[in-house]
């Protein structure tokens, strides 16, 4: 066994072994347990209803005993229903936003403020950020988890926080440059549109010391990966984390590995199900990831349906962390667009336009119904260096990029190459996909 990474930020647990790491997880579902059967009463009538008793729960197989959490609960059970803590004892909300209706709530106590600070620490060395680090935080700060919950982590290990939040990009260009910022965090979408206003304002890059960037709150793939590290000329990690069980800093990709997120599996119990029955999957399947707070006081979540697809990797780690990781996020059970009774995934088709030449990573889903039939719509952007008038270039550049959607999706697509810069931009999430279809229900 080879020596484990240097960089890691607390290496007793991050390291221990998975027998003495699963007798703590045991334990602590245990206490977690026991405490919201006492303390939430929606906990207390489902388990009643489904059987269960906090004793039940004897080993970690027995957590599937336990009813399952959706964000309809969250929502139902708005503002506070679900807190576990007295009211005294919370000393922050965040909220996520809704497209319709009221947002979901989270609270944390003090103690899970330490925790989560301390996730994102762990999440930093998977960086191989450290004290001597400059932070720039450029996540949106306010009910948000982003902003605030890397700044606690980033604080944490003892790095110089640059607090600049999400929004005016050619300041935060600027700041990144006088302060000397090392590393940087934010939503990939945001990371490429600091890239490209960095190419657009021809800004030079070896004046930056920017060499690592944390990215998350949003599914993103390979391909987006190698825009953000050629355009920002930096290594692009992927962080995981949602409201509902904390935030950012869930789980971490780790430099040494690139591949899967690190899931800090003492504070977090990750479950793999079939998102059609709800029945845990073996290891290295795709399913809907399922997520088990084991710590969380103010809010805990039992067995909460993320509705994100990814599957657990059981290998071992060339970092020495022995925390298991799960696949990159593969896009939303709820994202899925279901065409002609094809599933559609929209990450689909930016795997499968990234790395065209010619080809900027911008693209958007149209979904209409004419005749009874559903016609997809792919709209995709041209890459600015190409000139407009190459029209021959084009048509071939067009039947390239629909055959390669039509081959990752396998459905015949309609294809529009859209002038540079005409796909809307984003600063939080993109958004990909307009679906017409509902007009029709
Ligand atoms: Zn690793």
């Amino acid at each position: 066994m080879q020596q484990p990474s240097p960089h890691i930020w607390n290496k007793h647990v991050e390291t221990m072994d998975r027998a003495s790491l699963e007798a703590l997880q045991l334990e602590r579902l245990q206490e977690t347990v026991r405490r919201v059967y006492q303390n939430v009463p929606v906990y207390r009538e489902r388990m009643q209803a489904a059987g269960v008793e906090p004793g039940d729960i004897r080993s970690l197989k027995d957590l599937r005993l336990l009813p399952f959490t959706q964000k309809t609960d969250l929502r139902d059970n708005y503002p506070y229903g679900l807190f576990a803590a007295p009211q005294e004892d919370i000393v922050r909300v965040h909220a996520s936003s809704g497209t319709t209706g009221k947002p979901i709530v989270a609270g944390y106590t003090q103690h899970d403020l330490q925790v989560w600070a301390e996730v994102v620490a762990r999440c930093l060395g998977c960086a191989h950020v450290h004290k001597n680090d400059t932070v720039q935080v450029s996540y949106g700060y306010g009910l948000f988890t982003g902003g605030l919950g890397l700044h606690g982590g980033a604080e944490r290990i003892g790095a110089k926080v640059v607090p600049t939040s999400a929004g005016n990009t050619k300041r935060q260009l600027m700041l990144m440059q006088d302060l000397g910022t090392t590393a940087i965090a934010c939503t990939p979408s945001y990371a490429l549109l600091m890239g490209e206003t960095m190419r657009d304002t021809g800004m030079d890059l070896s004046k930056l010391k920017l060499r690592t960037g944390m990215f998350g709150a949003e599914p993103w793939t390979e391909g987006m990966r190698d825009q953000i590290q050629n355009l920002l000329h930096i290594t692009a990690l992927d962080i995981y984390g949602l409201t509902e069980t904390m935030g950012p800093g869930v789980a971490m990709e780790c430099m040494e590995g690139r591949y899967g997120l690190h899931i800090w599996e003492d504070h977090f119990i990750p479950e793999i199900l079939d998102p059609a029955t709800g029945e845990p999957l073996p290891d290295g399947e795709m399913g809907e990831l399922c997520i088990t707070t084991i710590t969380k006081e103010g809010m805990p979540t039992i067995r909460y349906r993320t509705h994100d697809l990814t599957c657990i990797i059981p290998e071992p780690c060339p970092c020495g962390r022995t925390h298991r990781r799960i696949r990159r996020l593969h896009g939303r059970t709820d994202d899925m667009l279901i065409i002609r009774g094809v599933n559609v995934f929209p990450s689909q088709v930016e795997a499968s336009i990234v790395g065209i030449d010619g080809i900027a990573p911008r693209y958007l889903l149209v979904v209409d119904r004419v005749n009874n039939l559903d016609v997809l719509e792919v709209q995709v952007e041209l890459a600015p260096e190409l000139l407009a008038d190459e029209v021959r270039k084009i048509e071939d550049l067009s039947r390239r990029v629909q055959r390669s959607i039509e081959q990752v999706l396998g459905l015949s697509v309609k294809l529009r190459l859209m002038e540079p810069g005409s796909i809307e931009r984003s600063e939080g999430k993109s958004k990909h996909v307009v679906d017409k279809r509902k007009l029709y229900d």
